[in-house]
């Protein structure tokens, strides 16, 4: 019978779930690493930029500037509206007087301004041909520290050798306050994983989920080092926001959205309260790339499956959504 950690995405969302129960780790003495510590952990998945993706994110958070936060909505704040809610004024101004110059047309502002008003995360108002804004509230600085999982269940030294790169230049350029690769424990009295070429400022997480995704399901095989940026810019702040809302959007469960649940052959695996996807044609747990519009083995639900409860609730696939986006709610315990 296949593992749900035998594919890296299978293997994803088993980190993902254990990030959500446990983060931070407990280290070999099995203490909390910083039990002082304040925060909340906010879990997601292949997020990153331009340049690098990381596998699993997570976002740890001011509890109470979290639940401001949430006074912006569930959606995530892309770049043109965190410039617009940062610097929204306390009180009424005329937009271009309020916000700092953007440096590129003014049209683009007035365009998320009125994006902004729509989505309710500010108000706005007419006077004579002006536009004014005010802010619902301060947003809040509700980010204390990133920290990017890559997830490789099998680290051989090929894998090892590929992902050095990348970390390097997570290294580099200190976007994360933590890298960490997490991989399967062999139980060998020097963890394989010490002894690839990564670098040394990366933390290594060893996993166990063959009996399910507990909070011990990891431990901390190497201590991360805490990475400092050359230079603490606006603009390191600003990608490090809009990493985190994208994490706050989209969370780690969004899966259904991009894969095929409207297919006759998709289900849902548990395992605990993780749900895993199960392709029942190809008996394996397929990957997010293999379940899509290029599936040669796709087949649509039958029609008579949909009508079952038609008009108001839909077929199986349409089932599978719901609870999947119910489950992507930010509240573990669902
Ligand atoms: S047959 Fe293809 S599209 Fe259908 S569930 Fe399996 S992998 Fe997804």
């Amino acid at each position: 019978m296949p593992s749900p950690t035998d594919t890296e995405f299978g293997y994803e969302l088993c980190v993902c779930r254990w990030a959500e129960l446990a983060w931070p780790p407990a280290d070999e003495a099995g203490s909390e690493s910083d039990p002082q510590r304040d925060s909340v952990a906010l879990v997601a998945r292949q997020i990153g930029t331009k340049q690098r993706r990381w596998d699993t994110i997570i976002v740890e958070c001011n509890p109470a500037a979290l639940r401001q936060r949430a006074s912006f909505g569930d959606s995530e704040l892309d770049s043109d509206l965190l410039h617009v809610v940062r610097n929204a004024p306390a009180e009424w101004q005329w937009y271009q007087d309020a916000l700092p110059d953007p440096g590129y047309p003014w049209r683009y502002v007035r365009e998320a301004v009125h994006r902004a008003a729509d989505r309710g995360c500010l108000n706005t108002r007419k006077q004579g041909n002006r536009i004014e804004i005010k802010q619902i509230a301060p947003y809040p600085d509700w980010v204390q520290r990133l920290i990017a999982i890559e997830n490789k269940p099998d680290l051989d030294a090929s894998a090892a050798d590929q992902l050095a790169d990348q970390l390097e230049h997570d290294v580099e350029t200190g976007l994360a306050d933590e890298v960490w690769v997490a991989t399967t424990k062999t139980g060998a009295t020097v963890e394989p994983a010490l002894l690839e070429s990564l670098p040394v400022e990366a933390g290594i997480l060893t996993t166990d989920f063959s009996e399910g995704v507990a909070s011990d399901a990891a431990q901390v095989a190497w201590h991360p080092t805490t990475l400092t940026p050359t230079h603490d810019s606006e603009y390191r702040r600003s990608r490090r926001l809009e990493l985190a809302e994208r994490a706050y959007g989209r969370g780690w469960r969004s899966y259904h959205t991009t894969m095929r649940p409207d297919c006759r052959h998709f289900q849902l695996e548990r395992e605990g309260r993780l749900l895993i996807p199960w392709c029942a044609a190809k008996a394996c747990n397929q990957t997010a790339a293999s379940c899509s519009r290029s599936c040669d083995k796709f087949e649509p639900e039958p029609p008579t499956w949909r009508m079952k409860q038609w008009p108001l609730e839909g077929g199986p696939g349409a089932a599978i959504k719901r609870l999947l986006a119910k489950r992507a709610d930010r509240n573990p315990s669902l």
